[in-house]
């Protein structure tokens, strides 16, 4: 595996895949690296005879100085796991190259990027939209490979790769769960037990709320169920519940026709730097 900090090394190493005639897919990360971030890597194996993963934690998707400074960074455990599960080349790049001096170029989506969690953290998917811009640009892959954990970023790049006509697929991959339903994310180990224990609650109210679909509540029922269920939880602290159509995002109301989408936002710990876990689930009548 190739371990390039510059996007000049990460072009050369790609250049000498596409000289081979290889296919490219990219997994975009911010480190901390577990079983959900590797589902991509293998689905991009699946699909391409070349990976790219990158690692870089991305100062402008972060609102508060204290999430960004807090979130975790574990290289050589990331390196390794990279390696382990046959990824070609890596690139770790510095924010500076990333950001050059005096830019001033930004990439929005202007309506999916200021709905929903967007308005609980303002600028967040501008700050996605742009760096994974300039991932794309850098890397140039044949797809890329997003979790549907991140439901709203997923729309939000599908959109933005569409309305640019990036010349690449953008995959969504099912969210890999820890064995009791907790969907996995790098924000987990910052949890202590007993938060830990208490975040499988978000899973959980996802659960009851397709079991209430299964029976032909209406959605303002399916979303009591969910309040009511994270209420219960005393360590968590319900942030959003937002329950909508899958791609356009736009609030689903009434009776439920096909399927919808449910986005939770809870917070755990200390309300001065408190850990966000978020979980998505699409439900069915
Ligand atoms: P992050 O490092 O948190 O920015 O995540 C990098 C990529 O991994 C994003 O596309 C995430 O949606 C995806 N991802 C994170 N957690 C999971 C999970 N539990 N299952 C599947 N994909 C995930």
């Amino acid at each position: 595996m190739q371990v390039c900090r510059s996007i000049s090394d990460i072009r050369a190493a790609i250049a000498g895949f596409r000289a081979a005639g290889d296919t490219v897919g990219l997994v975009t990360t911010m480190g901390a690296l577990h079983a959900g971030h590797m589902a991509l890597v293998m689905a991009a194996k699946t699909a391409h005879a070349r990976v790219v993963a990158t690692i870089f934690v991305n100062p402008t998707q972060f609102g508060d100085p204290k999430d960004l400074a807090s979130y975790p960074r574990t290289e050589d455990a990331d390196l390794a796991m990279l390696r382990d599960a046959g990824v070609d080349a890596v690139l770790i790049p510095d924010a500076r190259e990333i950001y050059p001096e005096s830019d001033e170029t930004i990439v929005e989506t202007t309506r999916l990027a200021n709905v929903l969690h967007g308005l609980v953290r303002p600028g967040h998917y501008r700050g996605v939209a742009t760096v994974v811009t300039k991932l794309f640009n850098i890397t140039q892959p044949d797809a890329a490979y997003f979790g549907e954990k991140d439901y709203q970023q997923l729309q939000v790049i599908k959109r933005m790769a569409r309305d640019l006509h990036m010349p690449l697929d953008i995959v969504g991959i099912p969210t890999v769960r820890e064995p009791d339903g907790l969907a996995m994310s790098s924000r987990n180990v910052r949890l202590t037990e007993d938060d830990r224990n208490a975040a499988v609650v978000l899973s959980r109210a996802l659960d009851k709320a397709q079991t209430e679909a299964g029976r032909g509540v209406p959605i303002d029922r399916i979303d009591q169920a969910l309040r009511t269920t994270i209420n219960a939880e005393p360590r968590a602290r319900l942030r959003a519940v937002d329950i909508v159509e899958p791609a356009t995002l736009a609030p689903a109301t009434g009776l439920m026709k096909g399927p919808i989408a449910i986005m939770l936002s809870v917070e755990f710990g200390p309300s001065d730097n408190p850990v966000m876990l978020i979980d998505q689930r699409e439900i069915t009548p």
